[in-house]
């Protein structure tokens, strides 16, 4: 037996946003706005003390969300064909542009539906369903998005995990923050049918393969649980020391092992990194500057932003009056495929601080540098 609540925003409430189908043949390619409003219902197996579902005390963040979506905007679909113009119009302060893979009541109620409900199941520790999210334009139209069908749960992991994220999902990004250690094995699962989904495309027999049959699954740890560990994983810990005998010359840690994956790509990119510090106040063991670049190197990269990620994190962890960091690398896209040019390497190099102030100290990294095994 389930209990169930309703909690509705009506179309009172001002939540006046305007949006196109473009690929509409009738007046709704051009742009028109409604008032939305929102039903939500609630469903849970137990109440909680005082008997209610959920505590509607506590859904100001609801409205808020609702607001931060609905209210004066413009949503476009991302394949909206006028999109450089509405874009432009939003740089010029001439609308709050929002885009969404799709646009209109359905796909409203499916994009909320996923926020609240990953919020709500977060929040009542999975006592707490969301069951379906209805958007009205006004008195007589409205469509409905369920989450739950005949009582199976269709949200993929990485849809609530996307919807518990704040800030941006790219390639190099990290997310671990949104990742726990049962979605990451949920998460396993849905890149395996997803890299199931490849190889089918590319037309090979994995039922009767024997070389095929578990690539999806292996691709799928692979990836989550190897390659792309720092976006998946919490960073190394690392301990910092008073830099008691107050060192104030420069030290190098090198060469350190680079595997990364170039994200256009997705092939290897291998090489070696150098790291520069001029202490302040804190110094780090040396093994910990492995940790930190192979944690930033496993995701998928160019080699350019990977330098500057790295240095970021360097500062951040040392404290220290100056980082530089050099990659070299060779990049399997340039020297497996494209123009096969075996002998290639990029060299990046990122300096902060006093290496970037002080040309003298600049020029002795430099000069340090080209003592290092490898850098030749
Ligand atoms: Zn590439």
């Amino acid at each position: 037996m389930k209990y169930q609540s309703t909690k509705t925003y009506g179309n009172d409430r001002g939540l006046s946003c305007c949006f196109r189908q473009w690929k509409a043949d009738s007046h709704c390619n051009l742009i028109h706005g409604y008032s939305l409003g929102f039903r939500f219902v609630f469903e849970a197996d137990e109440l909680d003390e005082r008997n209610w579902v959920y505590d509607f005390g506590n859904c100001k963040w609801i409205k808020e969300y609702l607001e931060s979506m609905f209210d004066h905007t413009l949503v476009i679909a991302s394949d909206d064909p006028l999109m450089a113009d509405f874009e432009n119009l939003h740089e010029q302060d001439g609308c709050k542009l929002l885009v969404m893979d799709g646009v209109g009541c359905e796909k409203f109620a499916q994009y909320v539906y996923h926020y609240i409900s990953a919020r709500i199941e977060n929040e009542s520790g999975g006592r707490v369903n969301l069951k379906s999210v209805e958007c009205f334009e006004h008195g007589s139209n409205s469509a409905i998005y369920y989450g739950w069908l005949r009582g199976v749960y269709i949200m993929k992991i990485s849809e609530k995990i996307k919807a518990a994220l704040d800030n941006g999902y790219l390639a190099n990004d990290t997310i671990y923050e949104a990742i726990s250690d049962t979605d990451r094995e949920e998460l396993i699962e849905e890149v395996k049918e997803a890299f199931q989904g490849v190889l089918d495309a590319l037309v090979i027999d994995t039922k009767n393969d024997h070389n095929t049959q578990d690539t999806a699954k292996r691709v799928a740890k692979m990836f989550v649980n190897e390659i792309f560990r720092g976006r998946y994983y919490p960073p190394p810990s690392v301990t910092a020391f008073p830099n008691a005998k107050q060192y104030d010359q420069i030290y190098m840690s090198g060469p350190i092992t680079i595997n990364s994956t170039c994200a256009h790509h997705f092939q290897p990119i291998s090489g070696n990194a150098y790291v520069g510090i001029f202490p302040g106040q804190k110094v780090i063991g040396l093994s910990k500057f492995n940790r930190m670049v192979d944690w930033v190197a496993s995701r998928p990269q160019i080699q350019e932003e990977m330098t500057e990620q790295i240095a970021d994190m360097i500062q951040e962890e040392t404290e220290a009056k100056g980082v530089a960091v050099i990659v070299k690398a060779e990049h399997f896209c340039m020297t497996a495929r494209g123009v096969k040019e075996h002998e290639s390497d990029m060299l990046t190099s990122v300096v902060r601080g006093i290496f970037r102030e002080q040309p003298t100290i600049k020029a002795e990294f430099f000069s340090l540098l080209n003592n290092m095994k490898g850098i030749r």
